[in-house]
């Protein structure tokens, strides 16, 4: 167990699943490590981003692996150009295949993802910050976003959670959400104007950070996550963390910070079957 996830291994191959995600029988999911893969160092090994410099081809082999893993064509994989922006869009059948071998048509400037259609294969990239994945089981819709501190204060999480419920009739109590692995509090060292509006979007103020040098403190983005989606309705038993620190687990995840920004993606993947 990782927190609220569990590893799994299938082979050479290991992620991440969330099993209250996987109890309710609707959705083939993941969130990668970097194990199993035949990238090559620094991206060793599971590299499933095609925008950090690796051998696209080794690339596309990664995410045929991780696709044939979770029963699934790469050809049904949808992918957003990360910005660390706010754009949440609905996407469908018509939009399988965006992104899936090539940056180049990956949807332009979107973070968040939605669908309620079956056999759609959302996909969203990180290497430190926050993935939120989205399950409503009651209207079937799903959902990722990617959460860095810049999508976080844009509330990112919070849009996609209102996306669900205004384009596609979701409850907020309904929706079960998992916060995957990301950079945690023992790592995190931010500066002033980070924390700044960190508190501008928390409501009561309660920033999940410790000082550290001055002008500095030691943020805990994933928790930060945690408390805007409790205050948007979000049960808190419906939450699940994955509670580890990418840059102390560098041997299982990718750490942009760790490895000083040479290094490969994990990806969260789900797909309503
Ligand atoms: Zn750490």
């Amino acid at each position: 167990m990782l927190g609220g996830f569990k590893l799994y291994r299938c082979g050479d191959l290991a992620y991440l699943f969330v099993p209250s995600f996987a109890t309710t029988g609707l959705v083939a999911h993941a969130f990668t490590t970097r194990l199993g893969g035949v990238s090559l160092s620094p991206y060793s090994s599971l590299n499933l981003g095609l925008h950090v410099g690796d051998d696209p081809q080794k690339v596309i082999a990664n995410r045929q692996l991780i696709c044939e893993a979770l029963g699934v064509d790469i050809s049904r994989l949808v992918a957003g150009q990360q910005v660390h922006g706010d754009k949440v869009v609905t996407v469908g059948a018509a939009h399988a295949g965006r992104g899936a071998t090539s940056e180049g048509d990956a949807l332009p400037g979107v973070d968040a993802l939605v669908t309620g259609e079956p056999y759609v294969l959302l996909s969203s990239y990180y290497a430190d910050c926050v993935p939120l994945l989205f399950l409503d089981p009651v209207r079937r819709v799903i959902a990722l976003a990617h959460a860095g501190w810049k999508g976080t204060v844009q509330n990112i999480g919070i849009k996609t959670l209102h996306h669900m419920i205004e384009k596609h009739g979701c409850k907020a109590e309904d929706i079960l959400v998992a916060v995957g692995p990301a950079i945690g509090p023992c790592c995190y060292e931010v500066d002033a104007p980070v924390m700044k509006a960190v508190e501008m979007c928390l409501p009561g103020g309660s920033v999940p950070a410790c000082s550290g040098k001055p002008g500095r403190w030691w943020l805990d983005l994933p928790v930060v996550n945690y408390r805007l989606l409790l205050g948007a309705g979000v049960r808190a038993e419906n939450i699940s963390m994955a509670a580890c620190c990418t840059a102390c687990r560098d041997g299982l995840f990718y750490s942009y910070r760790k490895q000083n920004g040479s290094t490969g993606r994990m990806a969260s993947l789900i797909m309503l079957k």
